[in-house]
């Protein structure tokens, strides 16, 4: 059972108790879920090994691992820092429907103006390099947001 206390993390890796936060539109940008689907083990062993990786595909929540994530820095997530920078021109003026707002770290952190860009983060950019290679995907047709993906977090 999760510590729903804890600020959540939007930007999780996948694994059992995590939740699936949304889901990634051809177009890049997320759809986002109601509240309470949960990863079980099953689902989170068939992601493993499904390709191109479950972080490209979804958006998963989970409880911050704040110092010992990679991307915590001082007092805050520097995740979010980086993500702002790069998707800045892209920002959209109104704020998705969102079912972890209460509990978002980003959301405690910079407020709408996480939201504005929050809906563009592909988690894993590294997979969907890999698969731009393999179908030959031209910078045209990329998803709107490769600059705002990001290693996953230690967790
Ligand atoms: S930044 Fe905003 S849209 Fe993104 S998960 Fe947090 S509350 Fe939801």
């Amino acid at each position: 059972m999760l510590n729903r206390e804890i600020p959540l993390c939007p930007a999780a890796r996948c694994e059992p108790g995590a939740d699936l936060l949304g889901v990634v539109q051809p177009s890049g940008r997320i759809a986002f879920l109601p509240a309470g689907v949960r990863v079980d083990e099953e689902f989170s062993q068939l992601a493993l090994l499904s390709a191109p990786s479950s972080n490209v595909r979804f958006r998963y929540s989970s409880p911050c691992a704040e110092s010992a994530c990679l991307h915590w820095q001082g007092q805050h997530c520097a995740a979010l820092d980086e993500v702002r920078a790069h998707l800045a021109p892209f920002a959209e003026t109104a704020a998705p429907s969102c079912a972890i707002r209460p509990q978002c770290r980003w959301h405690q952190q910079a407020g709408d103006a996480a939201c504005a860009v929050c809906p563009l983060v592909i988690t894993d950019l590294m997979a969907v390099e890999e698969e731009m290679a393999d179908h030959a995907v031209g910078p045209a047709d990329r998803p709107i947001s490769p600059a705002a993906a990001m290693p996953p977090p230690a967790g």
